[in-house]
This record gives C-alpha cells, sequence and structure tokens, in this order.
C-alpha cells in the first residue's frame, strides 16, 4: 500500500508467535490507526469478531487466514475460553496472530480478559487502541463528547451485563445526578427500562437523546428523540443495532455540527444553545 511504504517512521515489527490485540474502530475503514492497518498486512491469522467491517477485512494480506470468532444467526458461537485458547495454540505455532475487535479492544471489548488469559500462557502480546464507537459515532453525528457550554464530564456505560440484563449494580441515582452526559453501549434492548430508570432517578423526561445506529458505516442512522419517547421513537423510525445511546444537553449541538448532514443539504445553525449570542454581547 502506497501510503505505507512512504512513511518516514518504522512501525514496530510484527513477530512470529505474537498476538497483536488490535481495535478496528467503528465501521468506517479510514478509522483504523496506522499499527491496526499494518497488523492487518502483516498478520498470518486474523481473527475477527462480528463488528469488524468487510473493508477492514480486506486489507488483511492475500495470503493471511481470516477466522471468525463471534456470533452469527443460529450457529453456536464459541465461548470466550475458545476464542482464548484458540489465540494461545495460533501463536504456539509461530503464526503472527491478529485479533481484531470492533472499536477499542478495552472498550466493552473483552479485550482485558483476552489479554489476560494470554499473559497467563506466556504469549508475548501488543495492544493497539481503536477508535471507540462511544467517540466515532458521535464525531460522525456532529455531537461533541464534551464542550464548555454543557459538560466537563462524560460517562460511558452499558446497557446490558453478561446476563443480557441491565447492570443491577449501577447506582442510578449516582449516575443521573454525577454526569450530564452518559453515552450508552448495548442499550437498544433495554431502552425503555434505562430511560425510565433515569428519570425516576431525576433526569428530566425532555433531555436531548441521540441515537446512532451503525455509524460511520454507509448506513449510520442518527435519531434525535427524548429521553421519555426515545424506546417509542426509535421503535417507530426502526433503528437497529448496533447503536449508541447518547444522554445530554450536549446533543443540542448535533443542530450546528451535523457535518454530514450539511452534505446532503442540512442548514447548520450556528448558535444552537444560545450561549454565543450572549457571550458576544457580554
Ligand atoms: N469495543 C467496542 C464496543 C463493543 S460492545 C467499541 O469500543 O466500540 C458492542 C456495542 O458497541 C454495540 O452494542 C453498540 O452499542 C456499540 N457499537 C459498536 N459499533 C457501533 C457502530 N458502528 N455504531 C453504533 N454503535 C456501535
Amino acid at each position: 500500500m502506497a501510503a505505507m511504504d512512504r512513511l518516514t517512521f518504522d512501525l514496530p515489527e510484527f513477530a512470529p508467535g505474537w498476538v497483536w490485540l488490535a481495535g478496528a474502530g467503528p465501521g468506517d475503514p479510514g478509522l483504523l490507526t496506522l499499527h491496526a492497518l499494518h497488523g492487518l498486512r502483516s498478520a498470518d491469522v486474523v481473527v475477527y469478531d462480528a463488528l469488524v467491517s468487510p473493508e477492514a477485512l480486506s486489507l488483511a494480506a492475500s495470503g493471511a487466514t481470516l477466522e471468525y470468532a463471534g456470533k452469527r444467526g443460529g450457529r453456536p458461537s464459541p465461548t470466550q475460553a475458545d476464542i482464548s485458547q484458540r489465540l494461545i495454540r495460533l501463536a504456539r505455532t509461530g503464526k503472527r496472530v491478529l485479533r481484531l475487535k470492533g472499536g477499542d479492544p478495552f472498550v466493552f471489548g473483552r479485550g482485558g480478559e483476552e489479554a489476560l488469559t494470554l499473559v497467563e500462557a506466556g504469549v508475548p502480546f501488543r495492544i493497539i487502541p481503536g477508535i471507540s464507537a462511544g467517540v466515532g459515532a458521535l464525531a460522525y453525528a456532529g455531537i461533541p463528547l464534551t464542550h464548555r457550554d454543557t459538560n466537563s464530564a462524560v460517562t460511558f456505560l452499558t446497557g446490558h451485563n453478561v446476563a443480557g440484563v441491565v447492570p443491577d449494580q449501577f447506582d442510578w441515582p449516582a449516575i443521573a445526578k454525577g454526569s450530564p452526559v452518559l453515552v450508552f453501549y448495548m442499550a437498544m434492548k433495554h431502552l425503555a427500562e434505562i430511560a425510565g430508570r433515569l428519570v425516576a432517578a431525576g433526569r428530566r423526561p425532555d433531555e436531548p437523546v441521540a441515537i446512532v445506529s451503525k455509524a460511520t458505516t454507509a448506513e449510520q442512522k442518527v435519531l434525535e428523540t427524548t429521553l421519555s419517547n426515545c424506546h417509542h421513537d426509535a421503535f417507530t423510525a426502526g433503528i437497529e443495532p448496533p447503536a449508541m445511546v447518547v444522554i445530554g444537553e450536549v446533543v443540542r449541538l448535533r443542530a450546528a455540527l451535523d457535518w454530514q448532514g450539511a452534505q446532503d443539504g442540512r442548514t447548520l445553525e450556528p448558535d444552537p444553545l444560545g450561549t454565543r449570542a450572549q457571550s458576544q454581547a457580554g
């Protein structure tokens, strides 16, 4: 690949017998890091998850083996232990193993568990971060994660735990009170319950919510709604997973920053919070 040949610095060597645990970003292959791209081009085996895009996989070397390790309709999915053992076996046969996960491997991706198993087995490894959906989806929807006028803190949460239910270890009143912006992964199944718990814990029912589905792909859809309506509106609009749910005043900035919408003719409002006019006057 021409761009990689012209680098003026060295990327690390991918040595045989190593596992690189890398994030592929949320979908758009342009969001891969150079390290991930280098890993794809050098790996003998790529073990990938469901959320890794076909475009990213197409960057693997032509002789590389591509192994799917995720869930796929109907077929029994490999357990986490199976996947970890597979990585260890491949590394021990002297392969360069790229374990490629959607987004970032250490953000709700069980990358930590896989890396711990590699440590136990004495397999050398490198971690390559990726753009997590919680970052990429918001950037492509035109919603800053933090903004001086709305929030200087943000919380990332998961909408369900290992058992598939809303995590009951959450301290909902603390979450509702403690963070002006909440960014949920894996929340679609339990959206009504999550919204209900937040309102019960003191968040405003009319608080702005954005749901970003299939973010950064050609099929990206963004729904703007409110906490009390989000479940109903998502259902009516036929929003499909994977999706990110963003809750907070910062969502209003999308009226100004929806750069993708602007390409399709949306007129951007420069001051959706009404704060710029004030600060210019004062
Ligand atoms: N490690 C991943 C997250 C894995 S959990 C990361 O850092 O992004 C899977 C959840 O991620 C999905 O349920 C969804 O909430 C979110 N997700 C992943 N890719 C997405 C995408 N392209 N658009 C919207 N949400 C996405």
